[in-house]
């Protein structure tokens, strides 16, 4: 039963992905959303929305005493985001390994951030680096009761 839960939870795992500023003015949504859904994993919430300053000043929080923060704050502030909540089974490491690393130029071809950028304060998308990160941030961006869970009618194609 216990293996069986841990199965169960992890299948419904969720991290919290966002397309920047720049990745939707370089028209990079429908790219970036077809590698996930492509992948296997389920979309349960997304909005384009203009974050606010207070919204993405708690969202780096970590980040505060960096010198590149309120740069940051700025460059994510400079034009609409898409904000996705995506599930599936170790969802966070996985959609975090086909970002690539936080600096473009460290990212291998074949990861969002080796295929479409160049500079880290320009680097297209954020995803959640954990999962307790990926709770806190999904809470942030997300009111839970407007997730959307669905059955996917791929799944078993998908999954043992
Ligand atoms: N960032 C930056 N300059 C730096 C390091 C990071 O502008 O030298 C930005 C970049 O957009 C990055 C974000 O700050 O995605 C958050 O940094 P973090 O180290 O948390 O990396 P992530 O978890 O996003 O890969």
């Amino acid at each position: 039963l216990t293996v069986f839960a841990n199965i169960f939870q992890s299948i419904n795992e969720r991290t919290f992905l966002a397309i920047k500023p720049d990745g939707v003015q370089r028209h990079l949504i429908g790219e970036i959303i077809r590698r996930f859904e492509k992948k296997g994993f389920k979309l349960v919430g997304m909005k384009l929305m203009q974050a606010s300053e207070d919204l993405l000043k708690e969202h780096y929080i970590a980040l505060r005493d960096c010198p590149f923060y309120s740069h940051l704050v700025e460059y994510m502030r400079s034009g609409p985001i898409v904000a996705m909540v995506w599930q599936g089974l170790d969802v966070v490491k996985t959609a975090y390994a086909m970002i690539g690393e936080t600096n473009p130029a460290d990212s291998r071809p074949g990861t969002i951030q080796g295929d479409f950028c160049i500079e880290v304060s320009k680097n297209v998308i954020h995803g959640s680096d954990s999962i307790e990160s990926a709770r806190r941030e999904i809470s942030l961006w997300f009111h839970t009761d407007k997730l959307t869970c669905w059955a996917d009618s791929t799944e078993h194609w998908i999954y043992e």
